[in-house]
């Protein structure tokens, strides 16, 4: 996956890694639906604390392809590990920003989000979606 990626044609989607917060949670659940139902040939990802540690191959992901980052809350950590490398993030969202607008889509746990959570997982898989078709990334 990372040698393809290395050649700078792929979306690499960065979920924070807010561990024990249901909102982190979230953003990772959105990345892999991202990549598991809707572009597993165009997005890909990889470890945020690899990134967080300076790792060549995180680094050079980051510097080669178009990025998107998740975060569960205003702290913005994934957004802000990318920008430490010096590329600029090409989209980002919060996952607490999206559920402003779903508030009956509340999760019922951390390590069980339940279906109101998977919900909300789901719209915030498809505005990424909707993204990367702006994008022109789709090989359909
Ligand atoms: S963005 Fe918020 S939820 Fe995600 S890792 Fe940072 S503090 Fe935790």
């Amino acid at each position: 996956m990372e040698d393809k990626a290395e050649k700078g044609n792929k979306v690499l989607v960065l979920p924070c890694s807010g561990i024990g917060k249901a909102y982190g949670e979230m953003a990772r659940q959105a990345a892999y639906t991202l990549i598991e139902d809707f572009y597993p040939d165009q997005v890909i990802t990889t470890c945020l604390a690899k990134l967080m540690i300076g790792d060549p191959d995180a680094v050079n992901l980051v510097k080669n392809n178009t990025v998107f980052t998740i975060d569960g809350c205003a702290s913005d950590c994934a957004r802000k590990n990318v920008e430490s490398t010096g590329k600029k993030v090409d989209h980002s969202v919060r996952v607490i920003n999206i559920f402003k607008h779903h508030k009956d889509l509340r999760p019922t746990g951390v390590l069980d989000l339940g279906e109101p959570g998977f919900k909300l997982v789901q719209f915030l898989a498809e505005d990424l979606a909707k993204e990367i078709d702006c994008l022109g990334k789709k090989e359909d």
